[in-house]
């Protein structure tokens, strides 16, 4: 607990993400369609006294963004993260495909997730494990999008491959399907729980402080302060507001006065279907014209139908039309012969409109920083974009 944190009943210990996992839904610790944001949720029992922080900064959700943003900041800064949900990384972070891919994105998140790769090999704090593991990607061509799979190529130094060098690669894929693909060997699987979990642990040891089920509800200025009330009553007063809220940032950024950016949270699904092929040497494999991936997790394949359908913030729940246009398209290219869902779930990928991460302090709100747009790439972008969000803190 953080001295200048008083009453701290729901300052969080030992909570990590995954504690509120389900049955059915991401293997990763998120939650399947549940934890629904739009509800006031309160943990401290009612009567209790409140919390009242006096920080140097606050951040706003803690998800992967939220996390690795308050941990750099917690080197030399009294940090508290608050976070809406009962439990970490309930949204997006805890629902993603788990990959570290570096010839996925636009440019400037390509630049970030290599510059991401050597702190997910060796992170600088303690993990359970390792974070990033080896993996390979496969982008066919299909749909007549052979050209992309060139561009592509030729723009990420993916190794551009035959179609009988792509069934060879990707030993499911239907003979005669694809006849051009671009090989990139360099991707990783994450742990996406572990790298969050360890994130959390090494800004909790610096003396960062979580609080869950404190959703930012109201914030005024109080001179060089923003002095912001939560859900449960709680009150935190700091110089520093950092908006880390994911699909919620516009909502937050209102609570502000703060620009709004126009975010567009769109929900992407995914699903595990049992398969008889065999999966050894499977890489993750996608099609050029976003129209699925896959990639093999167990017994089962793990697929994506690339939905990238606009919603508001929220829970959203996996479309059933799109997985079986999925199964269908990949069916269509593999002998991987997908007919039943063993699990699913969606998550919102959030975009500003230019595609690119919004790392940058408000036009119009005093000490309030911007770091949301991740997109489908906050994991794999989170290291170095948290130090790049940092250092233009820092030099203010
Ligand atoms: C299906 C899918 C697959 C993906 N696959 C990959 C992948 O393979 N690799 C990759 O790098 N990325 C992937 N992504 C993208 C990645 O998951 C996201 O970019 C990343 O998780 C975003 O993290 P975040 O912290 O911004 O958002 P979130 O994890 O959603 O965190 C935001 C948090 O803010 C909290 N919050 C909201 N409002 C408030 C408030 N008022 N007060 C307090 N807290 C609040 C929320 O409860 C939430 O916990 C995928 C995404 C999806 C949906």
């Amino acid at each position: 607990m953080h001295p200048h944190l008083r009453e701290g009943h729901h300052a969080v210990g030992e909570t990590f993400p995954g504690a509120a996992a389900e049955p059915s839904g991401p293997p990763y610790g998120g939650m399947s369609g549940e934890g629904d944001n739009s509800q006031s949720v309160r943990s401290t029992p009612i009567g209790s006294a409140a919390i009242m922080g006096e920080m140097d900064a606050i951040v706003i959700g803690a998800g992967i963004a939220g996390v690795s943003l308050a941990y750099e900041l917690s080197a030399d800064r009294e940090v508290v993260l608050l976070e809406a949900e009962s439990s970490p990384a309930t949204h997006t972070t805890g629902r993603s495909a788990a990959t570290w891919i570096g010839s996925y994105g636009p440019p400037i998140v390509r630049r970030f997730a290599a510059e991401s790769l050597p702190l997910l090999l060796d992170p600088p704090f303690e993990t359970d494990g390792p974070v990033a593991t080896p993996m390979s990607c496969l982008w066919i061509g299909i749909n007549g999008r052979d050209d992309d799979v060139r561009r592509l190529a030729q723009d990420t130094g993916s190794t551009l491959v035959d179609g009988a060098e792509a069934e060879r690669l990707c030993p499911v894929l239907r003979p005669g399907a694809v006849a051009v693909a671009a090989w990139d060997e360099t991707a990783k699987d994450l742990d996406v729980m572990g790298l969050h979990q360890g994130y959390l642990r090494a800004f909790r040891a610096r003396g960062g402080t979580l609080v869950t089920s404190a959703r930012v509800v109201e914030a005024a200025r109080d001179g060089a302060d923003w002095v912001v009330t939560t859900t449960a009553g709680d009150v935190f007063r700091a110089p520093l507001v950092v908006n880390a809220a994911g699909a919620w940032g516009d909502i937050v950024g209102a609570v502000f006065g703060a620009e709004r950016l126009r975010l567009e949270p769109r929900r992407r699904t995914i699903f595990q279907s049992p398969t008889r092929a065999d999966l050894t040497g499977v890489p993750f494999t996608a099609g050029i014209d976003d129209g699925f991936y896959f990639k093999a997790e167990g017994d089962t394949v793990l697929c994506s139908p690339q939905d990238a359908t606009l919603q508001e913030p929220g829970s959203p729940r996996p479309d059933e039309l799109e997985i079986a246009r999925a199964m269908e398209a990949v069916n269509e290219v593999t002998t991987l012969g997908l007919r039943s869902v063993r699990t699913s779930w969606a998550g919102l990928r959030t975009f500003a409109p230019d595609g690119n991460p919004v790392v940058r302090w408000d036009e119009k709100a005093e000490g309030y920083f911007w770091f949301v747009g991740q997109a489908g790439y906050g994991i794999q972008m989170a290291p170095a974009l948290a130090r790049h969000g940092a250092e233009l803190i820092r030099a203010a």
